[in-house]
């Protein structure tokens, strides 16, 4: 079964992703997927937030929320239209931009109903890590060193799984992206084990996420490391694709199949929802399509 409850951004509703939104959608059902969520990015409020190619653009906070309530619509009109081929699930993904700062993410999640949400970080100390090795560097200046940066990231996604109880923890250790080989002190050790026991106790899966290929790791996030010992505490699995497009949907599957099967995992969950609108998990088995 194929399965993937982080990604489906496209170009119709951000601006550093491509292709249209529906044609992500009969992607998933053309490559067999069972179960597909979308986690469009929640907007940014504040001007000083936008990406360069937001800005380039000449885009406004107003016009990135106006382009989030847009993807809400459709994504809701593709579910219903696809019914029948795909468990199709709108979500969105989070952001933080300041710690403790919760207004925005309770502000979206109430006007737009999301059916579930992704906990991601991806802004430490209002830098957007993720987005160049600039940025990260900057970022280690500022605290001071790269377990600093470490241990801020895990953190913030504590306090953000405390707040929020995400249904789906994305990229658990997205803060490797640059620093790959970095060794993981015991002081960081003591934080992810501490954030993987907590998801587990509110029934969080967590997303193996394919996209780290892509940006040339050897893993997916999380690292085998940190999975085995999530699995060791009983902790929940799904996955992701996190296209920014639909050619990228399932992409790197193939090798994230055959990180599966080294890791000896045979089932994962899905996210279903019910007549009732209740959204519950669905054990699922790993099979190569
Ligand atoms: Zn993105
Ligand atoms: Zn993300």
């Amino acid at each position: 079964m194929r399965i993937s409850f982080h990604g489906g951004h496209s170009g119709d509703y951000c601006d550093h992703a491509g292709g249209k939104l529906e044609d992500v959608i009969c992607k998933a059902i053309s490559d067999g997927f069972t179960h597909y969520g979308l986690s469009e990015h929640m907007p940014r409020v504040r001007q000083e937030e936008l990406y360069p190619e937001e800005i380039q653009r000449g885009r406004t906070p107003e016009q990135l929320e106006q382009m989030f309530a847009f993807y809400i619509q459709e994504a809701r009109q593709l579910q219903y239209k696809y019914r029948n081929q795909l468990h199709l699930l709108v979500g969105m993904e989070t952001e933080l931009m300041e710690q403790n700062d919760f207004t925005q993410i309770d502000r979206i999640c109430e006007t737009y109903t999301p059916d579930y949400v992704v906990g991601s970080i991806h802004y430490l100390n209002g830098i957007p890590f993720d987005y160049s090795q600039q940025e990260f560097e900057k970022l280690e200046k500022e605290l001071g060193g790269t377990e600093a940066v470490y241990c801020a990231y895990y953190d913030a996604q504590f306090e953000l799984m405390q707040y929020l109880h995400p249904q789906v923890i994305g990229h658990f250790d997205l803060i490797r992206i640059f620093r790959p080989e970095f060794p993981l002190s015991r002081k960081v050790w003591e934080k992810i084990e501490r954030n993987l026991a907590y998801g587990i106790s509110y029934q969080a899966l967590f997303e193996i996420n394919a996209r780290a290929f892509k940006k040339k790791l050897t893993e997916p996030y999380p690292q085998a490391e940190i999975l085995q010992l999530l699995l060791s505490l009983g902790g929940k699995i799904t996955l992701g694709d996190d296209s920014h497009h639909p050619d990228e949907v399932g992409l790197n599957f193939d090798r994230l199949f055959d990180f599966l099967q080294k890791q000896n995992i045979s089932s994962l969950y899905a996210l279903e929802k019910d007549e009732q609108g209740e959204v519950g998990h669905k054990m699922v088995s790993v099979s190569k399509m």
